[in-house]
């Protein structure tokens, strides 16, 4: 049993075989998925498919939340609109949101991405909603690690209710232990079954079980052996195997963890229930 905790399943690379995509996840024993938002249409699209996909052998959930790379577009209203969506059952998570330093434009849109200040007012204030809904958020930092630890230093501080997961976790080894203080789990996907991703293989020898989450981030991070091609949550078992080779543990150690992980963190019996 494997959980895929981020993927984009309302990307237009899936619009014609998505079926066919979660039946081939729910053959490798994929038995959730977890789709986020990253813009307002996003975040309906994914709480769309997951109410769609509630009852399924591969059943999806919701994350809603605008990316930082389009924090631009977080408006009153956008918030307004964001809270409505977040109260559907399927909803397990506000995500995903962050800091992005790395994209000067935003891939395939062409025009700028959002100031860093812009991201910071965006991450207080989706923080902030998760807070009064009690849900976790899903992170996204891209070459922001110490701003995005500090931001949630101050979050959780007199909170330990809270928490969260950093997504295609990037901060290396080195920061390993601060995120692990700050009551966060570690998003490991296709990257660390690269043989060239020394310091993912670090990260995941020394990350406690009890913090690891597995995903796909499909369409993208495609792991060995499909690098290049359309990434899918099926993927998701060519990341756990990796982890488990490189902790030196059973593939069913590893799957059983993260499921386990997946469902506390984003109380996955309890939301639709
Ligand atoms: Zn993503």
């Amino acid at each position: 049993m494997l959980i895929d905790t981020h993927a984009h399943l309302y990307h237009a690379r899936f619009a014609d075989d998505l079926d066919a995509t979660l039946a081939r996840a729910a053959e490798r024993g994929v038995t959730a998925v977890i789709v986020p938002g990253s813009t307002l249409e996003d975040s309906r699209a994914a709480v769309a498919l997951a109410d769609r996909y509630a009852d399924t052998p591969c059943a999806l959930y919701a994350a809603v939340g605008i990316h930082p790379t389009e924090a631009d577009s977080l408006t009153p209203a956008t918030l307004a609109e964001l809270r409505e969506l977040a109260h559907h059952p399927c909803v397990v998570a506000i995500g995903e949101i962050g800091l992005d330093n790395y994209w000067p434009r935003i891939p395939n849109r062409g025009w700028p991405c959002a100031e860093p200040s812009q991201q910071r007012v965006a991450l207080e204030a989706q923080l902030a909603l998760a807070a009064e809904l009690g849900l976790p958020v899903i992170l996204h930092d891209r070459d922001a690690h110490a701003d995005i630890l500090d931001m949630l230093r101050d979050w959780m501080h007199g909170h330990p209710e809270r928490s969260g997961t950093l997504h295609a976790y990037a901060a290396g080894p080195a920061l390993l232990p601060e995120a692990l203080a700050l009551n966060l789990y570690i998003g490991m996907d296709g990257p660390v079954t690269f043989e060239k991703a020394a310091g993912l293989h670090e990260v995941a020898r020394q990350a406690p079980l009890e913090r690891l989450l597995l995903e796909t981030d499909a369409p993208y991070l495609t792991p060995h052996p499909y690098r290049g091609q359309r990434n899918e949550p099926a993927y998701v078992a060519y990341v756990a195997e990796r982890v488990a080779a490189l902790k030196d543990l059973a593939v069913e150690t590893i799957a059983a963890a993260t499921t386990t992980n997946a469902q506390r963190l984003f109380r996955l019996y309890s939301a639709r229930n």
